[in-house]
């Protein structure tokens, strides 16, 4: 299979895929497998276990539940009212038993991603209700190559101090063409 896939290769392919296996994860490793993207699964020793790694890139992919990630719940701490959303229902039965855990698995999430930054990595989230629909998955999974191919372009850039040199050169050309006309 050639890497460039045609929007109807594509549209082909997404449909052997969810016809085969529709669990988030496998979705979103074929699609990347597909892509020519490679990548490891479950490596140890990074937080919160994470569903994909490219360790070259230094990125790591979680694919969420809505539920037990709480996708955009609004929780502003204990005491306080929790605002569910349309992905996440709190079960009005044992509701501060729900809450309690859904909020400590968000700020568990939270930390991990933090962790991730403070080490210089990068973290894509992909929620499970983004690749619900057939054109929201394609879309969904199409952003996420997006995001994927801009990390590997930055890893390849120069450093940051370099930029400044062009400027530099520029100033002392300007300078002696001056000095030049001065003569
Ligand atoms: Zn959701």
């Amino acid at each position: 299979m050639s890497d460039k896939l045609t929007p109807e290769q594509r549209h082909k392919c997404m449909s052997h895929i969810r016809a085969k296996d529709t669990k988030p994860e496998v979705v979103v490793r074929k699609w990347l497998w597909a892509e020519g993207f490679r990548y490891r699964l479950y490596v140890k020793g990074l937080p919160g276990s994470p569903d994909i790694v490219m360790k070259k890139y230094k990125t790591v992919i979680f694919i969420n539940g809505c539920f037990w990630h709480g996708h955009n719940l609004v929780y502003r701490g204990e005491n306080e009212d929790v605002v569910d959303s349309k992905c996440c229902r709190i079960p009005k039965t044992r509701t501060d038993f729900w809450i309690q855990k859904i909020t400590r698995n968000m700020q568990r999430d939270y930390v991990n991603v933090m962790r991730y930054k403070r080490a210089g990595w990068h973290v894509l989230t992909v929620w499970e209700c983004q690749l619900k629909g057939r054109e929201q998955q394609l879309q969904t999974l199409m952003a996420l190559s997006h995001k994927i191919n801009s990390i590997i372009l930055d890893s390849y850039r120069l450093p940051k101090r370099y930029d400044f040199e062009p400027e530099e050169e520029m100033a002392m050309v300007a300078e002696e063409s001056f000095d030049y006309g001065k003569k």
